[in-house]
């Protein structure tokens, strides 16, 4: 007879599932918002140069300074101003662990990531959401700004996921002038969009303003785990008082220490990435029965008849895998494409235009 855990769990907790990112190997994956360009050599020997020196019986350095002191260069900043995590998802998480709790609520607009709603719901934290238009997915910036008024903390995502648009910089100004709440912008995917479309510069003039970053999609380090916020010293103050302390460990702060330094050889490979979203997206634009939305990050969002079959297809007959949202609420038949390689587009974009024929 197996363990009966439904009345010992915390209450918060019950229902929850792993995290499944219904991953099947495949030759092209474009489906987790990865970078899928390899890393520059210059960059690879920076890395496994650090790596090689790196010793494996001491902790880490449980406030991975080093790396705050290089990120905090890149973005023109304190140390003070700087968190690392185990990827943008733990800072997310511990967000909402120390600003949230019962009676004080997170604001998001969904269609927007997931976790937000479901760490902050883990955290005991009430979710209030506003959504999205159904057509276009933009906001509805009054009733947002009407929302957080009230609010412990709003998060806005810029370029958002899944769907590439980016926030209008005078809504995160609203959100600062007309409420009191922690404004939150997620800017995971923002190398990916144009010049001056970060926020990072105005914390300084704006103590409850929070940026997020992640070295997992324009720095191709997914795999290493590690996000940072940019935020007033109080915050980072707080939110290192209550971290797993080791949680970014010697490798991961090692290895991000030498990649962040070698950015200018990260460049030209987030330009491909840029220039390949524009191509695939005019060449989507010949499958007629796809409506897609402009994008500002390394992927698109589509609508397609059968998503969710032709979302099968694509990883059965053409070792294709794209993410499937139709399941989503307000993401009725829509798929998210991860803009890969020239290769890799042009062979998605193939087995697609092969599988309208069909229908045809
Ligand atoms: N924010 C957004 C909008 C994301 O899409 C993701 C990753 N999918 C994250 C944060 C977290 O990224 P990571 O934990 O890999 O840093």
């Amino acid at each position: 007879m197996s363990l009966d855990l439904s009345k010992r769990v915390r209450p918060a907790l019950v229902g929850f599932e792993p995290y499944d990112p219904a991953f099947t190997p495949c030759e092209v994956n474009l489906s987790a918002n990865e970078n899928t360009h390899e890393l520059p050599v210059a960059v690879r020997e920076a890395i496994n140069a650090a790596l090689v020196s790196t010793p494996l019986n001491r902790y880490p350095d449980p406030l991975s300074n080093e790396l705050r002191d290089v990120l905090a260069e890149r973005h023109g900043v304190q140390r003070s101003s700087v968190m690392v995590g185990n990827g943008g998802d733990e800072i997310l998480f511990n967000l909402f662990f120390a600003f949230g709790g019962a009676g004080r609520t997170l604001v998001t607009c969904p269609p927007d990531f997931s976790e937000y709603a479901n760490f902050a719901t883990m955290c005991e934290m009430p979710v209030k959401r506003v959504w999205r238009n159904a057509d276009d997915f933009s906001l509805d910036v009054d009733a947002l700004v009407e929302a957080s008024k009230d609010a412990a903390m709003v998060v806005v995502t810029s370029p958002n996921n899944p769907t590439g648009d980016l926030v209008d910089h005078a809504v995160i100004r609203r959100l600062l002038d007309e409420t009191d709440a922690l404004v939150l912008v997620d800017e995971a995917y923002v190398e990916f969009a144009p010049d001056g479309s970060s926020v990072i510069d105005w914390v300084a003039e704006n103590p409850r303003l929070m940026v997020l970053r992640t070295l997992s999609k324009a720095f191709a380090l997914a795999g290493l785990r590690c996000g940072y916020l940019v935020a007033d010293p109080s915050i980072i103050d707080e939110l290192s008082a209550i971290r797993q302390i080791y949680s970014v460990d010697v490798l991961a702060q090692a290895t991000a220490v030498a990649a962040v330094k070698a950015r200018e050889e990260l460049r030209p490979v987030v330009s491909d990435i840029k220039a390949e979203r524009e191509r695939l997206s005019l060449r989507l634009g010949n499958i007629t029965s796809l409506h897609q939305w402009p994008s500002e990050a390394n992927f698109i969002l589509v609508r397609i008849p059968h998503a969710s079959q032709v979302r099968q297809r694509l990883r059965d007959e053409f070792s294709i895998l794209v993410r499937d949202f139709s399941y989503a609420p307000g993401l009725a038949d829509c798929l998210r494409i991860t803009v890969g390689t020239r290769e890799e587009n042009d062979r998605l974009v193939e087995a697609l235009t092969s599988l309208e024929k069909e229908e045809a």
